[in-house]
């Protein structure tokens, strides 16, 4: 008997994988020229993937990453369950531009229930370009997407044939195709040459978290900001971050997650003035940040190893239903 062809959604967000360039050596302001590929034509160029699964594009705005907002996250989310939940599709692929491909991730991670595969995946250099790599990126994404083994294991990224959990992978380079990692915990495995996808390693920390998060009805997340740290912050970002409507603030800490003395001033006194949630990172890149008894006093949540606009995601998302630090806590101890 062979088995059933996978049914996947692919949905197009924008970004460089589906962007023009001015000449196929327009490796750099393509964005700025805002051309782009008509809607059906990256699916049309990749007439390989029908060897592979039955892919059917679903529509969505394409932006480029750092123009989405959280009202386009919530709008994706519903989508993909409307995909997964009712209208039958195995996996969905999203297509995504790289420079917030990570926190979109993440936060699908976090909020979706599924345990069907969704990858995302995305391209360093445009679709016109010279070696372009966004074509092979999403024929690995769909065979990621595609592949039993890819079931309950959280969102997915797939980016130059390499597969990362959603919670670790960071764009750690601008313009290397090259150019994501799985920082402390590294790659899951590889979409390979042979065109196998193998596994290596299976992420903790995949148990849906969807539950925790009271998300209907919402039209924009709770704004959260983060707020870098360096030498001689006074703490006038973060008073600002408070008046501007901010319900959390990550700082992106010196070192193990160390604010200025002034910072720490600013951070108590809006979250006892305000009830503004706190949640300490580092700007390091690596290495977790952790709540000492002091912090744990103060209202302080500690943000683990995510990266400071990892755990905005997380945070935010918590504010939908709890801004009492010890669940929240939990939630970064468990998330
Ligand atoms: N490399 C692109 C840029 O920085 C990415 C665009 C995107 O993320 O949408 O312009």
């Amino acid at each position: 008997m062979t088995a059933r062809r996978s049914r996947i959604g692919l949905i197009l967000t924008g970004g460089t994988i589906d962007s023009l360039g001015l000449s196929r050596l327009d490796l750099g302001w393509y964005i700025e020229a805002g051309l782009k590929l008509p809607a059906a034509d990256l699916l049309a160029r990749v007439p390989e993937l029908d060897a592979i699964a039955d892919v059917e594009q679903v529509p969505f705005r394409r932006l480029p990453s750092h123009a989405l907002a959280s009202s386009d996250w919530l709008d994706l989310l519903r989508l993909l369950e409307t995909l997964l939940e009712q209208d039958g599709y195995d996996a969905v692929v999203v297509t995504h531009g790289t420079n917030t491909l990570e926190e979109t991730a993440y936060f699908l991670h976090l909020a979706l229930k599924t345990n069907k595969p969704v990858v995302l995946t995305g391209a360093m250099r445009p679709a016109s370009a010279v070696s372009a790599d966004g074509y092979l990126n999403l024929i690995n994404a769909v065979r990621v997407a595609a592949e039993p083994a890819s079931h309950g294991r959280g969102c997915l990224v797939v980016m130059n044939d390499t597969i990362f959990d959603a919670r670790h992978v960071t764009k750690a380079s601008t313009y290397r195709v090259e150019a994501f990692d799985g920082r402390d915990v590294g790659p899951l495995g590889f979409a390979d040459a042979d065109g196998r996808v193998v596994y290596y390693h299976r992420a903790d920390r995949t148990e849906r978290a969807g539950g925790e998060f009271a998300l209907a009805g919402l039209e924009v997340l709770p704004r959260v900001d983060v707020v870098v740290s360096y030498v001689g912050a006074d703490g006038a970002m973060i008073r600002a971050a408070a008046a501007a409507g901010a319900r959390g603030i990550v700082s992106a800490g010196t070192g193990a997650g160390r604010p200025t003395p002034a910072e720490d001033d600013a951070f108590d006194e809006i979250h006892r003035d305000s009830g503004v949630l706190m949640c300490l990172c580092s700007r390091v890149g690596s290495g977790r940040s952790v709540r000492s008894p002091g912090l744990a006093r103060r209202g302080f949540v500690a943000g683990d190893n995510l990266q400071p606009w990892k755990a905005r995601v997380l945070l935010s998302l918590a504010l939908t239903k709890t801004a009492e630090p010890d669940a929240v806590q939990r939630l970064f101890d468990t998330f």
